[in-house]
């Protein structure tokens, strides 16, 4: 350990501490997240200056905050009280994971290589990386409202032009979509008027979800309004699984064998997540309608 952050110190500054730790001491370093008396030096001027900004208003990390997961915010009130629980977590994160795999972080300063693209919703409690484990440089993720990927003629928007990059420069050799149970996204979709032109944002972005509320009023008719929505979270994942198929970088790819499109769904009403993949060769993509097939599908309870 005292080899590869000696080897590797340069990448982030000389550590010099005071009275109480040898330079870069790492067990002094991991017990204090800021330290009265260690600075950062030369290549990180910046850095130096927070350090010594900080100085006075250290936080000490005591063994009942050793873990990655730092305080509740829900249980926290005051703008002051938010940032001083994000900077203890920001610290436990540094503390508990940057330093202790130095090397990899260290590489993942360099370049990235995922492997996988991830779309999700941007609904506060479905965090991919959180309930799947993603960890630093492992997926390229973007996330909207109802995880919805727009079909290449709706023109540009930030999920496709994440995509592009995903795709063509990085080469991601997986495309994830995930959706999730009480989706308001999905409800959105599913309650709107469809002869009506709204300015409302949201209801513009899910109705790049219609087809597969279509599909889904056509299927479940006899089933009520919120059954209705649980069939579409899912349709909506398949139908945007077809839309990547409208971009000819990602046609191709997965044509190709390159690239592998995949659904995911988590039900967080009994925390079970279900996931497919995307049977391209039998899927037919034309402008009159399109059929999917699934493969590869598991349910994780
Ligand atoms: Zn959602």
């Amino acid at each position: 350990m005292s080899s590869l952050l000696s080897s590797k110190a340069p990448l982030l500054g000389s550590y010099i501490c005071g009275d109480s730790c040898s330079p870069f001491s790492v067990p002094k370093f991991m017990n204090w997240v800021t330290t009265d008396g260690c600075r950062a030096a030369a290549s990180l001027p910046s850095f130096k200056e927070k350090q010594q900004e900080a100085s006075s208003n250290y936080v000490r990390l005591g063994p009942e905050s050793k873990g990655v997961d730092v305080g509740n915010m829900a249980e926290t009130d005051g703008y002051q009280n938010l940032f001083d629980l994000m900077k203890q977590r920001f610290l436990s994160f540094k503390n508990q994971k940057y330093i202790k795999e130095l090397e990899r972080f260290q590489a993942l300063a360099e370049a990235q290589y995922p492997k996988f693209m991830v779309i999700a919703c941007a609904d506060s409690r479905v965090c991919p990386s959180n309930i799947l484990g993603f960890q630093p440089g492992e997926v390229f993720m973007i996330r909207n409202i109802a995880n919805l990927v727009p079909v290449m003629k709706n023109g540009p928007s930030e999920c496709n032009a994440a995509l592009e990059f995903a795709v063509t420069t990085l080469q991601v050799g997986n495309i994830l979509v995930i959706g999730h149970s009480s989706c308001a996204g999905i409800e959105a979709l599913m309650s709107m008027q469809e002869d009506v032109e709204s300015r409302n944002f949201i209801k513009k972005w899910v109705a790049n979800g219609k087809v597969a509320k279509l599909r889904t009023k056509a299927a479940t008719s006899h089933l009520s309004f919120d059954q209705q929505c649980r069939f579409c979270e899912k349709e909506s994942i398949n139908q945007s699984l077809l839309n990547l198929l409208s971009y000819p970088w990602i046609e191709e790819r997965v044509r190709k064998e390159l690239l592998s499109l995949h659904g995911g769904y988590y039900d967080f009403s009994n925390c079970s997540f279900e996931k497919w993949t995307l049977d391209f060769k039998e899927c037919n993509v034309n402008e009159e309608g399109s059929s999917y097939a699934i493969k590869k599908q598991e349910f994780w309870c």
